[in-house]
């Protein structure tokens, strides 16, 4: 397999980006500008894997205003759960997604490789390997629904916020996104 650059070809890279980089406004002057030039703020949460075949950007047609995008490992939420807290509180999102995607690396490994690693690596402190919330998963739809769920059993998320969370699946071999629907009574 092709190896990727180093940090210090990145670093080069990037000294090569400052030769024609327009400097960016700071929130301070963006609070500055006349209403009419005002940027509006990303009022969409999107959480997506980390995968780099899962570009919610490109999936979704975003412009660079449209929403805010974190992404980690599978696309939990419990990953993101402080980031969105944090977040709302400066926004205030209108809409939440969580996509999850077909062929995730967080599916085919599950949690139990990563815990005995973890455990073994530091045997003293297996109670804090057990309190992790870890991204795999074995049911796609379901952990989809578990992530939605998270938002709607919180008291520290805004009810209207919780109602208008949404889950989907990304399919890599169609493109689309799809809907999940809500997990039923247990
Ligand atoms: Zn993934």
């Amino acid at each position: 397999m092709a190896s990727g650059p180093t940090v210090e070809e990145l670093l080069q890279r990037n000294a090569e980006r400052v030769k024609t980089f327009e400097p960016i406004l700071s929130l301070s002057e963006i609070s500055n500008l006349p209403p009419d030039q005002r940027l509006p703020m990303p009022k969409i949460f999107i959480v997506s894997c980390c995968d780099n075949r899962v570009d919610p950007w490109d999936i979704l047609g975003l412009e660079k205003w449209d929403a805010v995008v974190t992404r980690g490992a599978a696309g939990r939420m419990a990953s993101q759960f402080s980031n969105l807290l944090f977040l709302d509180h400066v926004l205030n999102f209108t809409d939440i997604m969580i996509i999850h995607h077909t062929d995730c690396s967080a599916q085919l490994f599950g949690n139990e490789g990563a815990c005995q690693v973890l455990a073994e690596r530091a045997p003293d402190a297996v109670g804090d390997v057990e309190k992790l919330k870890l991204p795999g998963f074995e049911d796609l739809e379901r952990s989809v629904q578990e992530d939605v769920q998270l938002l709607k059993n919180s008291p520290l998320v805004r009810k209207e916020l919780a109602q208008r969370t949404r889950g989907f699946v990304y399919d890599l071999k169609t493109g689309e996104v799809k809907p999940v629907s809500e997990a039923g009574p247990a």
